[in-house]
């Protein structure tokens, strides 16, 4: 049971967008970021005046970055002295609570998770606009084929790791407001004075169905096509060496990269060495080894967002690359990524005794 609302809701986002509205209004958030109309698309918008949701919709379909890059901008220089709220998504919250064991997102932030239906690629914005989530949510047939992979895989579709939880699917057009923490339930309690204890309505089965078998599709898709030394380089063939894939990832937090740094500069005799070890050599020569080390580094926190796999210009499918392997990787430590803010984060733990040669 959770402190929370429970509300009949003719359109969901102008509820939510109305929640917004209150917080900002009664002074009991600061700001709140939230998704906001932007050109062809939405952008997240620091908002402070609760008169003015013009254009807010905290449901479209679209994310352009991962909340918890912001949410770990928003913590970079201490703790922020107002309150503020971030609306995200279940796998943006899940980023946060690794960034927060990683001691890169402060806890002072309230986080409001809502229930998401899937998300469209950056793709579809090169040939139409991103439509408002009443649109998107009374005609999810219709996009369905266009959500991204990660959506359509998505099966940890809810965490109980943020302050508010804000629950739709499969309601029936009821919409459950949910305090999840002591501070989010005072929140609640503030918002909605009549409060009552009430039951989170649970995600239906079609969705959990559904998302798991196009998660396996995925997996089935790496067993036979990526992975193996051959595939995967296969894979990885077309790189540019761009590092979009990196910079939009909520994992990848590091300022100072190595694969940004002059580390795999040599003289260009040096080159010609290597290469002549082999008769050629691909170029850049840290390619493959950009994609491992990547790998290696954050593998044990990989929330399978497909946010590098949106940003990757020639499509490869990094999502599936990441998704396989971060599940081996998490089960070998017994975590799951972003599932509780309580577990032991693998990276933060030495054993003496650990992954002992069988
Ligand atoms: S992966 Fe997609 S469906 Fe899952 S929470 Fe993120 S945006 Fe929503
Ligand atoms: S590797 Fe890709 S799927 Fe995994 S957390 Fe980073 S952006 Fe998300
Ligand atoms: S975004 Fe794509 S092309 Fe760019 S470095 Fe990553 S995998 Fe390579």
């Amino acid at each position: 049971m959770d402190t929370g609302k429970r509300i009949s809701a003719k359109s969901i986002s102008a509820e939510v967008t109305g929640i917004i509205g209150s917080l900002l209004e009664r002074g009991l958030m600061d700001g709140v970021m939230a998704l906001k109309k932007s050109g062809k698309g939405y952008a997240y918008s620091l908002l402070t005046k609760g008169a003015e949701m013009t254009d807010v919709d905290p449901l479209a379909p679209y994310l352009p970055t991962s909340a918890a890059n912001i949410a770990a901008k928003l913590s970079r220089k201490g703790t922020p002295k107002k309150k503020i709220a971030l609306f995200v998504r279940p796998c943006e919250m899940r980023a946060i609570v690794e960034l927060i064991k990683l001691l890169q997102v402060d806890e002072a932030l309230y986080f409001v998770e809502l229930d998401c239906p899937g998300t469209l690629p950056s793709k579809y914005l090169t040939e139409h606009s991103i439509p408002g989530s009443d649109e998107f949510l009374n005609s999810l047939d219709k996009y369905r084929d266009s959500i991204r992979p990660a959506c359509s895989a998505c099966t940890d579709a809810r965490t109980d790791q943020s302050d508010v939880a804000i629950r739709f699917l499969g309601t029936g057009g009821q919409l459950y407001i949910l305090g999840k923490s002591e501070k989010g339930s005072e929140l609640v309690k503030n918002l909605f004075p009549d409060a009552e204890n009430i039951e989170e309505p649970v995600l239906p089965d079609d969705i959990v169905k559904s998302r798991k078998q196009e998660e396996e599709k995925l997996f089935q898709f790496f067993d036979k096509n990526v992975g193996g030394l051959d595939n995967l380089l296969n894979t990885f063939a077309n790189c540019m060496n761009c590092h979009n894939c990196m910079r939009v990832c909520p994992i990848c937090f590091c300022r100072e990269c190595f694969f940004d740094s002059t580390a795999l500069d040599f003289e260009g005799e040096h080159f010609v060495e290597l290469a002549a070890r082999r008769g050629d050599m691909h170029l850049p020569t840290d390619t493959l080894l950009f994609h491992i080390g990547r790998m290696n580094h954050m593998a044990i926190s990989c929330v399978g967002c497909g946010f590098c796999e949106d940003a990757c210009p020639v499509e490869i499918p990094l999502l599936t690359v990441f998704k396989r392997i971060s599940r081996d990787v998490q089960a070998l430590f017994d975590y799951s990524a972003g599932s509780s803010r309580l577990d032991e984060h693998p990276l933060k733990t030495f054993r003496e005794e650990e992954l002992e040669p069988r």
